[in-house]
């Protein structure tokens, strides 16, 4: 965060606001940990504050502390809608343009006050007048803390705060492995324990959560696995039917996409999950090294993300896209195979 913009956001915030707290749609660790950390960080400092998620996330992350105050701005619409209407100034968290946010969006693009954004994916849009941007960031919950600290506040973390941007950290860096976690994160993480976050309790919350349904959803998904060695790549498909026989909930598949990548000499990994109710089918990227996922998504699957791990989405049937996308291989065996 460049000087100007610490400055101007110590100016806003030297006057009492009203302020919105936004992460981005299917908001996963990150993105709740990050919004739930600032929202208790606003609110001690004395500040109005509420964090508004665009639609609900999984069980495992609503243990987290001030959960119980986020509005879910597809069950809670009108009483959201107020405190947008209300709001004086908007953060938004682990998203960086608007079509992130599904619904909120054109609520939020007509909105005529300062934002904030505070963020770690590539290709930023301009909607916000103070930018805390940065793609070397593993995650929004570090730069959170790092937001705190150019506050001068490093020593108000409380034992929430601490909670919150632990969790963000450990999922966000597949707990503490990705290219992205640097020793900065460490010493961050550190600090985070040392001022009582539960480390622990906060892997079995989030990761020990398994149920039958979830479990024989994966044995499904793990037997749909088809594996291409020519291009060094594994792919895993859930049908709706396969997800509505499992009583697939929401965060079921979390994690799945990642089983492709523990296959030794694979490098991209893949998973589409077909909805039905919304006529999309949801595909999760990842790799291992230099091939970008965020370049593939961005210019086959209308998404995008980071280099090792990115999002998209696809209109044709579930057979279809992977017929799709395995015509698309050929042009990238040479990175693949380098
Ligand atoms: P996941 O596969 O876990 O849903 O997402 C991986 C990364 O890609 C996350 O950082 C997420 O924000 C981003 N991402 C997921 N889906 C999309 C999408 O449809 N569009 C864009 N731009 N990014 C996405
Ligand atoms: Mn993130």
């Amino acid at each position: 965060m460049n000087l100007e913009s610490i400055k101007a956001v110590k100016q806003l915030l030297s006057q009492p606001q009203k302020i919105v707290i936004v992460p981005h749609k299917n908001p996963d660790g990150d993105a709740i940990g990050s919004t739930l950390a600032l929202w208790h960080y606003l609110v001690d400092r004395g500040q109005e504050a509420v964090v508004i998620a665009p639609n609900d996330y999984p069980k495992f992350l609503k243990w987290m502390p001030g959960n119980e105050n986020i509005l879910n701005f597809e069950r809670e619409n009108s009483q959201a809608k107020e405190k947008i209407a209300e709001a004086t100034v908007v953060f938004t968290l682990d998203f960086n343009h608007l079509g992130r946010i599904g619904q909120m969006q054109s609520v939020l693009e007509d909105l005529a006050v300062p934002f904030v954004m505070i963020d770690h994916h590539q290709a930023p849009s301009d909607y916000a007048e103070i930018m805390y941007s940065d793609v070397s960031m593993s995650s929004t919950c570090e730069m959170v803390y790092n937001f705190i600290e150019f506050m001068g506040d490093v020593d108000k973390i409380s034992l929430e705060i601490a909670n919150c941007l632990y969790t963000g950290i450990m999922t966000d860096t597949g707990s503490f492995k990705f290219r992205s976690t640097t020793g900065r994160t460490h010493r961050i993480v550190a600090d985070l324990i040392d001022k009582g976050a539960e480390n622990t309790q906060i892997h079995h919350r989030v990761y020990d959560t398994n149920t039958p349904g979830r479990l024989h959803l994966l044995g499904c998904a793990l037997k749909n696995m088809v594996i291409l060695d020519q291009y060094r790549t594994a792919y895993i498909t859930l049908s709706q039917e396969e997800l509505d026989a499992h009583e697939y909930q929401k965060g079921d598949t979390e994690g799945f996409v990642n089983y492709g990548l523990t296959l030794e000499g694979i490098i991209f990994a893949v998973i589409f999950i077909e909805n039905k109710e919304e006529g999309i089918v949801k595909i999760s990227f990842r790799s291992i090294g230099d091939f970008s996922v965020n370049e593939f998504a961005r210019a086959h699957f209308e998404g995008g993300g980071h280099n090792n791990a990115a999002g998209g989405k696809s209109d044709r049937s579930l057979k279809e896209t992977t017929l799709f996308f395995e015509s698309l291989l050929v042009n990238y065996k040479e990175q693949l195979t380098a």
